[in-house]
């Protein structure tokens, strides 16, 4: 009788034992999920108002930043002088390029640069349709980037409008869709100085007088360039574009590594 008890007891201990063990499982599992939620918003929130303020700093940094890619000739080039250099960069990547070079954003992401969004299509008309093709455009790139470098439910935050915000393009158009970014998480990015890559053919010369020109003066650099070789190919003067801007003392960053 006494060992009868003793058994049932034991197994009701086993069993309490077994749902305690579950009960705090269950509790650290979800506490941490929250836990983990609110970081990310917090993370996010923090890094668009870092994005917001960027020309707000007064020491000299340079962020690289290169659009249109991912490219099969050009963007490992840049690749190979920028992990040679040690320089991390962001690119604003085409989704419907990431879709057919995953690789190359793959390789850019493990090398630590920041991959940003640039739209699906690089079509303004199918960009500025709707408010659900603006927004579909982004999440589409999104959805490629994430699939491309094993993440999912990747948001980059940034998005760079195609001719940028402050040109006249659509300018109507942009004013309005502007406003639907921060609904997805989402801020946007310029930039203040470029080698207008992507405007004429210029020589190796002529393009870094262009980023010289344009940097002038300026703390903060936001730089654009291209990764592509639709006009002129950033990368043979890429190596003499981060020589100079280190002989005028400035620390390269990425938007990873906000300043
Ligand atoms: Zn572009």
């Amino acid at each position: 009788m006494f060992l009868k008890i003793f058994l049932l007891n034991k197994k009701i201990l086993i069993v309490a034992f077994l749902l305690l063990i579950l009960f705090i499982y269950f509790i650290l599992y979800f506490s941490n999920t929250v836990l983990l939620a609110s970081t990310y918003n917090n993370e996010s929130d923090k890094f668009i108002d870092s994005i917001n303020n960027i020309f707000e700093g007064n020491e000299k940094v340079a962020y690289l930043t290169f659009d249109d890619g991912p490219n099969p000739s050009i963007t490992p080039k840049i690749l190979d002088i920028l992990e040679k250099e040690n320089i991390k960069a962001t690119f604003f990547v085409i989704g419907k390029k990431v879709e057919e070079y995953p690789k190359i954003v793959n390789r850019a992401y493990k090398e630590g640069h920041y991959i940003a969004n640039h739209g699906y299509s690089h079509n303004n008309s199918l960009l500025y349709k709707n408010t659900d093709s603006f927004i579909n455009e982004i999440e589409k790139t999104d959805l490629a980037i994430g699939n491309a470098i094993g993440i999912s439910n990747y948001c980059s935050h940034v998005f760079r409008f195609p001719n940028g915000f402050m040109s006249n393009i659509y300018k109507d158009k942009k004013n309005k869709y502007v406003n639907y970014l921060a609904d997805i998480g989402y801020t946007y990015i310029d930039w203040n100085a470029l080698n207008k890559d992507s405007e004429q053919k210029y020589t190796k010369e002529q393009l870094l007088n262009n980023l010289i020109s344009s940097s002038k003066t300026k703390n903060t650099l936001v730089i654009l360039m291209h990764d592509t070789n639709d006009v002129n190919d950033s990368s043979i003067v890429l190596k003499d574009s981060i020589d100079y801007l280190k002989s005028q003392g400035y620390e390269f960053r990425n938007f990873y590594n906000l300043k």
